[in-house]
């Protein structure tokens, strides 16, 4: 017998090529901004530039010491700037990281942020805000940091670079996945999942040409998307609190660091996991679900391990128990110390996913 709690979240969705040119003025119209706090990286900041042309005169004031995970000093410089410039509105234009930037700010001031995401990092859809301090990262939710508005335009997402696209999107296949077994998964979070799932592998697999293909860009920002969506309502599993405990040890790159640690812990859960191997198989077209992952990326620039990003090989007994404290009582597969070891020295030395089966 099935039973559930699912929590809905709020949020309005502006989905389409073009939607920043033609959408984005009306969206802050609605919400009546005339005080916006633009934030953008300086890598960002011609779009931002371009996009806010027809309303620049009510950017109140622009921010663009944007930093990965999300410093608290830049957090309390960010805030500053809104209350500096009396903003009644963020505006936020890029990746993970400025979203994160622009929820710091929501956080303390309870401003509305309207986000335009450049990446698959899904964050704009949640209502997860995540901070550093002295190399440790605190994460929370709360409402007030989850977008007003979010305006998706996946022609924007021409100009990232095939490898950190890539990684991005193995990024988002990582929050479906996760979905299916996360501790509030449902019914519904597992079919926009599954859906996610299709959208983003029809893109990665045409990812050669999605600086000119906008079909592909579209599927991969849907993807990313649903994907953000269904880890929203469904929250974090093992892949998650892997990836947070290894980010904040040895500040690894998110987007990487995700796209190496999938397939291990797919081939961790996957032999407890029988519906969402089923359902994971029937998105990929394929039954062989840990190899058709891992395949994803390769060739495509993803790290072959995690050792590539930097990490040590004696990192890996450092956070072992780190990572067990907080997995998840529920996971499909018993989380123990032996196993989070072995899948770790797999997943640094980038060998075969298989063998983490258990
Ligand atoms: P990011 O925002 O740090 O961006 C990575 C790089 O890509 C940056 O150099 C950026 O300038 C560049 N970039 C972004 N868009 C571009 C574009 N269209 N063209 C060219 N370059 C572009 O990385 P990310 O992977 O998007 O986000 C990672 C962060 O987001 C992490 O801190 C992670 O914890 C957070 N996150 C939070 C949640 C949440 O729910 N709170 C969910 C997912 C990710």
């Amino acid at each position: 017998m099935t039973t559930f709690t699912y929590d809905g979240l709020p949020g309005r969705i502006v989905f389409g090529a073009g939607a920043t040119r033609t959408r984005l003025p009306g969206e802050l119209d609605l919400l009546d901004a005339q005080r916006i706090l633009l934030i953008a990286t300086d890598t960002e900041g011609d779009l931002a530039t371009t996009l806010c042309a027809p309303f620049a005169d009510r950017v109140a004031a622009t921010f663009s010491q944007v930093r990965p995970h999300v410093p608290v000093e830049v957090a309390e410089l960010a805030r500053k700037a809104a209350t500096e410039a009396d903003a009644d509105l963020v505006l936020s234009v890029g990746g993970g990281s400025t979203t994160g930037t622009a929820k710091a700010v929501a956080l303390t001031t309870g401003l509305p942020v309207v986000a335009v995401p450049t990446t698959y990092a899904g964050s704009e859809v949640t209502p997860v805000w995540g901070m550093t301090d002295r190399g440790r990262k605190t994460t929370g939710t709360d409402r007030r940091v989850l977008p007003t508005t979010v305006v998706y335009d996946p022609d924007l997402t021409a100009t990232l670079p095939a490898e950190l696209a890539v990684a991005s999107a193995l990024n988002a296949v990582a929050h479906c996945v996760e979905a299916f077994w996360a501790p509030r998964h449902s019914p519904v979070s597992s079919a926009v999942a599954e859906d996610g799932i299709r959208h983003l592998v029809a893109g990665l697999h045409a990812i050669d040409a999605s600086a000119t293909d906008s079909a592909a860009r579209s599927d991969l920002l849907l993807g990313a998307y649903l994907a953000g969506s269904a880890f929203a309502v469904a929250g974090s599993g093992l892949h998650h609190k892997i990836c947070h405990v290894l980010g904040g040890a040895f500040d690894l790159p998110h987007a990487q660091t995700h796209a190496i640690v999938l397939p291990y812990v797919l081939a961790y859960n996957a032999p407890n996991a029988r519906e969402a191997t089923d359902r994971i198989a029937r998105a990929l077209g394929r039954t062989d679900i840990v190899t058709a992952v891992r395949e994803l990326g390769t060739g495509l620039g993803v790290p072959g391990g995690l050792g590539n990003l930097g990490m040590s090989e004696a990192d890996i007994d450092t956070v072992v128990d780190d990572i067990t404290a907080i997995a998840p009582a529920d996971n499909p597969t018993p989380v123990t110390d032996d196993g989070v070891r072995a899948l770790l020295r797999a997943a640094w030395a980038g060998s075969d996913p298989g063998e983490t089966a258990r």
